[in-house]
């Protein structure tokens, strides 16, 4: 079996269920759009098929994050703060601006997501099987006001490496 398995990306999957034809092994579902990644063999024929480039072919088990100097984590941190900050201040003025006002607003809260996103991967925090993932659910964990079941959940699913 490949050592591939099929992602979907639902923002763009425009729903024409060519991958449900092509799956040899009935793992793509269009209802509910998952992919039944135990039943997926990693054959690409979905991918291939797919007109709107919604599916992704990941490794199965991804490898050991790289480890990174705690200086380079520290600043990444504080830019990921100064975007989160920028995202809420964009948010502000889309719930408070003009019409002109919430167009940019909302550019502005998107890309300050998406930057941020590739931060927090760059720091080691989007990998769900990181080191750093597993310790950053332990610690929440120990919080007071998070559901405890579901973080308890994540941890016995989640594979970490
Ligand atoms: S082939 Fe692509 S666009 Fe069509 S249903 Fe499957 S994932 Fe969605
Ligand atoms: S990679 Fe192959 S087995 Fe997996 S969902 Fe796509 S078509 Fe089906």
């Amino acid at each position: 079996m490949s050592e591939l398995r099929a992602v979907r990306n639902l923002r763009i999957c425009s729903k024409d269920c060519l991958c449900l034809f092509v799956c040899p092994t009935g793992a793509t579902d269009t209802e509910t759009g998952q992919i039944d990644f135990e039943k997926c063999i990693g054959c690409g024929a979905c991918s291939k098929a797919c007109p709107s480039g919604a599916i992704s072919m990941v490794p199965y088990k991804y490898p050991k994050q790289q480890d990174k100097d705690e200086l380079v984590i520290e600043k990444l941190r504080k830019v990921i703060s100064s975007k989160v900050e920028q995202e809420q201040i964009a948010h502000y003025i889309f719930e408070n601006g003009s019409d002109k006002e919430k167009i940019l607003a909302k550019i502005l809260m998107k890309s300050n997501r998406l930057i941020t996103e590739d931060l927090y991967r760059e720091a080691g925090y989007m990998l769900p099987q990181s080191d750093n993932t597993k310790k950053f659910l332990e610690e929440l964990l120990e919080k007071d006001n998070t559901n405890k079941e579901d973080i308890k959940k994540l941890l016995e699913l989640l594979d970490f490496n």
